[in-house]
Order: structure tokens, then sequence, then C-alpha cells
């Protein structure tokens, strides 16, 4: 049995995704912080030290904002600063260096599609673009420029929403595929891993009872070779398909292996555990998973303990399915042995 982790997976994409994000909200923050703190001087020196004041302000919160991020990893409120940050940005810039200012409307719209979700994002461009038509209400544009504006505006909005709708449709469907079990449909291992190590947390913050079954067909080389691999999956889908039919909402089942699926009972103590695989064991027994063979299953059980950890926990389970293998198999045994 390989090792489990009680953080998320490594290949998990919920884990990779914010790591990425979390390195460009420092990033971010940090380099907004430079580039303004760079006009702070320019103004210094040219002898604006009001705006050089607010320009080192500006700047200087830029960048308590990325250390903010670095040392809590808290990324979402460090995205949705920014954003807003991005949005107000260009309006403090249209003041600041007239017409030219306009064009910081263009990035920020997309800056602001990257860092929140679409809605949100549609949010704040549409005040972004409210506060420019205040702030250049009296600025000379002819009607060209204002018609291209507005054409051109437009256009990197409905772009950037197509794009960002498009990558929310894509990181879900990776989401589903990276956590199910392409043979069953259940969940797999990974999804398996996720919620064992929230369980455990549920359970040191809460207390609430958590028992893990581990089971395993008898035998089920012998299914495979004497009635083909074909055969073999029918029994193992059919196998998911009785489980998940014969748990409650609360429980959840994974297949961890070739012919291993494994149970978190949620809120189960040892005699719901035991009264719940009792029920598994024999309904595999009583019905036909397959109608060439007769199959059964083993099961071991562990409860969650004050100090057990996700591999720990598993390991107790997994030793109690080999002593059921050991004792005939068609059995259930539990760790621990004696309440
Ligand atoms: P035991 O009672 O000790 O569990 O005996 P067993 O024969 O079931 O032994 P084991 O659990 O180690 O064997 C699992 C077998 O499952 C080995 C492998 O050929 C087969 N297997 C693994 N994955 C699949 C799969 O996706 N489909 C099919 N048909 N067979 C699989
Ligand atoms: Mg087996």
């Amino acid at each position: 049995m390989a090792e489990l982790k009680e953080t998320r997976h490594p290949l998990s994409v919920e884990h990779l995704e914010p790591r990425k994000i979390l390195r460009l909200m420092v990033i971010f923050p940090v380099l907004g912080g430079t580039a303004i703190s760079g006009f702070g001087v320019h103004r210094l020196l040219t002898g604006y030290y009001g705006l050089a004041a607010f320009d080192f302000i500006v700047g200087v919160a830029f960048y308590a904002l990325g250390f903010y991020t670095w040392r809590t990893g808290r990324e979402t409120a460090a995205r949705y600063i920014s954003a807003v940050i991005s949005a107000i940005g260009p309006l403090v810039f249209l003041d600041m260096f007239d017409r030219a200012g306009i064009y910081w409307v263009y990035s920020s719209t997309i800056v602001i599609f990257y860092l929140v979700p679409p809605l949100w994002a549609i949010f704040l461009n549409a005040v972004m673009l409210l506060g420019v038509a205040v702030v250049y209400r009296h600025a000379d544009y002819s009607q060209v420029q204002l018609y291209s504006f507005l054409v051109t505006i437009g256009l990197i909005n409905i772009f950037s929403l197509l794009f960002a709708l498009d990558e929310a449709r894509r990181k879900s469907q990776l989401r589903e595929l990276s956590v199910k079990d392409e043979l069953t449909g259940i969940g797999n291992r990974r999804a398996f891993v996720e919620r064992i190590g929230e369980v455990i947390s549920i359970h040191r913050r809460y207390g609430l009872d958590a028992s893990l079954v581990c089971l395993d067909i008898d035998r089920f080389k012998e299914v495979n070779d004497t009635l083909g691999h074909a055969s073999g999956d029918a029994a193992i889908r059919s196998l998911a398909e009785h489980i998940t039919g014969s748990i409650r909402e609360s429980d959840h089942v994974y297949r961890i292996g070739g012919d291993e699926f494994v149970i978190i009972a949620e809120g189960a103590d040892r005699e719901a555990a035991l009264e719940l695989t009792e029920k598994v064991r024999r309904g595999v027994e009583e019905c036909d998973l397959i109608p060439e063979m007769k199959i059964t299953i083993s099961l071991g059980v562990a409860v969650l303990e004050d100090d057990d950890t996700a591999d720990s926990w598993m390991a107790h389970a997994d030793a109690a399915l080999y002593e059921a293998k050991d004792a005939g198999r068609n059995t259930i045994r539990m760790h621990p042995a004696v309440a």
C-alpha cells in the first residue's frame, strides 16, 4: 500500500493551480508597486511633491499586499484587491496623463478577467468604464476616437469573457477527470486521498466519528483467468454499483486499485461501521455480480482514532483486510479487534 498524504494529492489540479496563482499574486503587486514608485520618483524630481507622496503610498500598499500574500498564502483576497486596484488605476492614470491614460483601460480589462471570476470581472469592468466616462467627460476626443474606443473596448471585453468562460469550463472538466475512476465512474485514489484528509480534519475539529472500510474481491485473478478480462471488468463495475446502492449519502466509495475499494463512512462509530460492512458483504454474497461466477469480497474496518493520520488509519483498515483474507475470505475483520 503506497503512502497516503494528508495534504492534497501533489498532482491534484486544485493543488497546482493555487501555487501558480499564489506566485503571480506575489509578483503582480511587487511589480505594480515598483512601477508606481517609479512614477513617484519622476514626480519628486519634477517638483510635484503631493502627487509623489500619493504614488509612494500606493506603491507601499502594493508591496504590503504582495508581502501579506507571500506570508499568509491567501491569494484569494489579493486577487480581488488587485482587481479593484486595476479597475481604479486607469482612472488615476487618465487624470495624470490626459488622453494617453486611456490605454491603461485595455490592459486592466484583461488583468481583471484573469484575476477574478467572469461575473465579477464584468462588474468591475463596467464600474471602470463608468468611471472613465465620468473622468473623461471633458476630454476632447473626436467622435471617431470615441467610437473606436467603444468598439475596441467592447471587443476586448467580449473575447476576454469568452476566454475566461472557456478556461473555467476546461478547469472543471479537468478536475472531474482527475478524480474519477474511468472504469466505474466512482471516485478514484486521488479523490480518496483528498477526502480522507478532510475527514481527519473534521474529526480533529469537531470530534465526529468516522470509519474506513477496505474491501477487495476474493480470488479475482481466477475471474480474469477463467472468464477473461472483460468479465473481470464487468464484475468490478457491478461491484461499484452494488456498493454505491448499499451505502448512505454520508458514505463515500472509491476504487483505489485493481479490485480494491474503500468506503469512508462519516459519522459511523464501531457498531454502525460493522453494520454497514456486513450489509455490503452479505449483499455481494447474495447477489450475482456477474452471472457466470459466484463472487465474494473480504473487508477490513478501522474506526478513526484521535491520533490517527491518513496513513495510520489506512494501514489499520488494510491490516484488518489482510486478516480477513487470512481467515478464509468472504468475511470481515475489525481494527482494533476488541472494543
Ligand atoms: P485475493 O483473494 O487475495 O485478493 O486474491 P486475488 O486473486 O483477488 O488477488 P489480488 O487482489 O492481488 O488480484 C487482483 C487482480 O486484479 C490482479 C489483476 O490481474 C486484476 N486486475 C487489476 N486491475 C484490473 C482491471 O481493471 N480489470 C480487470 N479485469 N482485472 C484487474
Ligand atoms: Mg483481490
